[in-house]
């Protein structure tokens, strides 16, 4: 039996025995009214609880239990654990659901929750920026009265969502481009999942125009070699004839050599592990030899002097670095015409750096040509460059040298005046000997 039913039986009996006995004692009508009296007090006890019981039903505070005696106090104290454990459970829900609110937020991907009618129901801050929106004020509001654009809209509307979107002009500077999908779930409810792919973009814009240039490089010596094949196979042509010719298809195919070598490099120096930091360059020594090979770079028809700060080591790897400088004193005798001055310096700086600079008194470069030097082929004058055996790979290989040493190209130029390249070495990548040098000055390699 039900222990309510129990304790009612056995109170309702014990009541009667004691109204029996009253009764018997001293009269009926004592032992009746006492039963009366008890099953008032009964049904006004039980009234009082109910009454309380509802209130608390109607307006209940969590951990507040009335105290009773008998049934109500175990009704009281049961219906506290139900409550005990329906609040656990809501907290567990709420730490799961704030859990996850934390990983969306964390996501780098824009969330935005659509409800049937394609009113925002939530979105995260990603979102927040990639869209302009404000997940507070915008909720609510059809998403297309935030997103206006054209093919947004259009997108949204055509319910073909396999794949992605792409929206340019996005974002808070509006220079963004970014790849949008819709995924739909439950009750024709829908996510949106936006990603910024403004560098992806990017990279293979480059890696388009890279290819581009790549086959439009080697295009022009491979028709010049295929049309003189062409015409040595088709002309008779006398022994000097033949000489040209074959002088010049040997020009076009080491320009195709040089531009191959030239972007063997840059793959290499891309795949490569990051340069040494131990590794001690005999600067005296290489400044010595740069001034040696420009004199033989330049046959003697220009002017070359060097100057080296002893005591001055550079910390790196020296067939990077002695690529670099190469570059720049190569690139100095073929931009500076006969008879011009060209200066390999290398000293200290007063922040603890260094500086290599290669200045030549030629052709000077128009200051809007100055930012885009080190792309990829990019020359100011394509037949100087070609004719000199140049491929337009130089001073990017430069760049990339001095990035992987934390080091800077400095450019400075003034047209038909000559300019300076200057190569600037961080304190981190200079070592100095313990007892400074004083500032030697080697004499010009070409007067040695
Ligand atoms: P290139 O093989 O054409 O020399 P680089 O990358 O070495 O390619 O140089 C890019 C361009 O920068 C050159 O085509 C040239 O127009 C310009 N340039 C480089 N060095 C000098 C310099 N010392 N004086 C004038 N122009 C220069």
């Amino acid at each position: 039996m039900n222990i309510i039913w129990a304790r009612t039986v056995a109170l309702a009996c014990l009541l009667g025995a004691v109204a029996a006995a009253l009764g018997w004692l001293f009269g009926s009508k004592i032992g009746f009214a006492f039963a009366i009296a008890a099953l008032l007090l009964q049904v006004f006890f039980n009234t009082f609880h109910a009454q309380r019981l509802w209130r608390l039903l109607d307006a209940p505070v969590y951990g507040e239990v009335p105290s009773a005696i008998g049934m109500w106090g175990e009704i009281y104290y049961r219906l506290y654990r139900l409550a005990k454990r329906w609040h656990n459970q809501v907290r567990q829900v709420e730490q799961q659901h704030n859990r996850f609110i934390q990983a969306i937020q964390a996501s780098p991907n824009g969330v935005v929750m659509l409800d049937e009618h394609n009113q925002i129901e939530w979105c995260n801050a990603i979102s927040e920026r990639h869209f302009g929106l404000n997940a507070r004020r915008d909720v609510r509001q059809q998403i297309t009265h935030l997103l206006r654009q054209p093919e947004f809209v259009h997108y949204l509307a055509m319910h073909r969502y396999d794949e992605a979107l792409s929206m340019h002009h996005m974002g808070e500077q509006h220079n963004n481009v970014l790849s949008v999908q819709v995924f739909p779930y439950g009750d024709n409810r829908k996510l949106i999942l936006s990603h910024d792919i403004t560098q992806l973009e990017r990279t293979e814009t480059m890696r388009r125009d890279f290819v581009a240039n790549v086959s439009h490089e080697l295009k022009t010596p491979l028709t010049v070699l295929s049309g003189f094949l062409e015409t040595m196979k088709e002309l008779p042509l006398n022994e000097e004839e033949k000489e040209r010719y074959l002088d010049i298809m040997q020009r076009q195919a080491e320009r195709m050599k040089n531009i191959v070598d030239d972007l063997l490099t840059l793959a290499k120096l891309e795949g490569n592990t990051l340069p040494p930091v131990d590794q001690r360059l005999d600067m005296k020594r290489i400044v010595k030899q740069l001034g040696i090979d420009a004199a033989g770079l330049s046959n003697q028809t220009h002017d070359i002097s060097v100057d080296c700060e002893s005591g001055l080591a550079v910390l790196g790897s020296e067939t990077e670095l002695q690529s670099a400088f190469s570059n720049l004193v190569s690139n100095a005798v073929r931009y500076t015409p006969a008879k011009g001055r060209i200066k390999i310096d290398w000293r200290g700086t007063e922040d603890g750096g260094a500086i290599f600079s290669v200045t030549d008194s030629g052709l000077g470069i128009p200051a809007q040509h100055i930012p885009r030097l080190t792309e990829r082929f990019y020359r100011i004058d394509r037949s100087r460059s070609r004719d000199t055996g140049g491929t337009g790979l130089g001073l990017a290989i430069v760049k990339h040298v001095l990035t992987r040493h934390q080091a800077h190209l400095d450019i400075k130029s003034q047209e038909g005046r000559g300019s300076t390249f200057s190569i600037v070495f961080p304190a981190s990548r200079i070592a100095r000997d313990q007892v400074q040098g004083d500032a030697a000055t080697a004499s010009s390699a070409s007067r040695d």
